[in-house]
């Protein structure tokens, strides 16, 4: 018998069966084409800004620009610009730490209003600026066993979505209620964090967890987004043992839904 013309031969007069190793390459392919995309999407994200900061640092000196307003103006694209790889940069590492597992979760009690109050006080300046007005209705008494750190990482990520993707004079209501939930036999807190913003049209709902990907790329540039944060929010939620899922209309809003265990298995 010979498999992909390669002989086998029958080494013993005892020989009663046969191994065949098969191996399902599919998985691998698709691992190394997602790989090879990942690598080739954050080139070009990094090639953007890079091209940016040379081209205004190229004519400013060159000393094509005159007026000092003009050349203020292209500093200060520079720097925003430097701004902006810094946190790509910061994102893209992030994210490969959290994808390979590199990460090691500390679990701790987290009381649960603190951590909101703390999140919108961060945030407050952005709302502040846009009079979006950030609403707890979140129970006193609640505590979370999580690690306090990603925990804020994760609602920072999705109510500062809430600021940038909801026009002036709008409002995010953060909501978190304990329930019994029957798949997994045990309590959990379900966290929504809902805006009365742009929405997401129906057929991007189900890639705005993707890698890199944007409803809207120039709305996501204006706003400072690197296109990873839901998908860092995703891959957090889910070392969490939790859940997380998207409900939108376009022009009506927007809520996340996060569903964690209370309490963490010991390893
Ligand atoms: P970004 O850095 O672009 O905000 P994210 O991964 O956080 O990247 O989000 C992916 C995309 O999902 C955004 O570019 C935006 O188009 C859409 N999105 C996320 N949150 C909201 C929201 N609250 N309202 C409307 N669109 C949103």
């Amino acid at each position: 018998i010979s498999l992909d013309g390669v002989p086998m031969t029958v080494l013993e007069e005892s020989y009663h069966g046969m191994l065949f190793l098969f191996q399902d390459v599919s998985d691998i392919r698709r691992l190394e084409r997602m790989r090879s995309e990942f690598v080739a999407n954050v080139s070009h994200e990094l090639k953007t800004p890079v091209a940016a900061v040379q081209g205004f640092a190229e004519t400013l000196l060159a000393g094509g620009v005159k007026d000092e307003e003009t050349a203020r103006s292209f500093l200060k694209i520079i720097y925003d610009e430097g701004d902006r790889l810094n946190r790509l940069i910061g994102d893209i590492l992030d994210l490969s730490k959290i994808e390979s597992r590199r990460i090691q979760l500390d679990y701790a009690p987290v009381h649960v209003l603190t951590l909101f109050q703390s999140v919108s006080r961060v945030l407050e300046g952005a709302a502040e600026q846009k009079r979006i007005e950030i609403r707890l209705n979140v129970p006193e008494e609640l505590f979370i066993e999580a690690d306090e750190d990603r925990l804020r990482q994760i609602f920072l990520n999705l109510v500062g979505n809430g600021v940038s993707y909801t026009p002036d004079g709008g409002r995010i209501v953060i909501k978190a209620e304990e329930f019994t939930d029957e798949r997994y036999d045990d309590e959990r807190i379900r966290f929504s964090v809902s805006d009365n913003g742009i929405g997401i049209p129906k057929k991007d709902l189900p890639r705005i967890f993707e890698r890199f990907y944007r409803v809207d790329k120039a709305r996501s540039r204006s706003s400072g987004g690197t296109g990873l944060g839901l998908s860092i929010v995703k891959h957090l939620v889910e070392l969490h043992r939790g859940t997380i899922s998207v409900e939108s209309e376009l022009g009506v809003g927007s809520t996340f839904i996060v569903e964690l265990p209370i309490l963490q298995e010991n390893p």
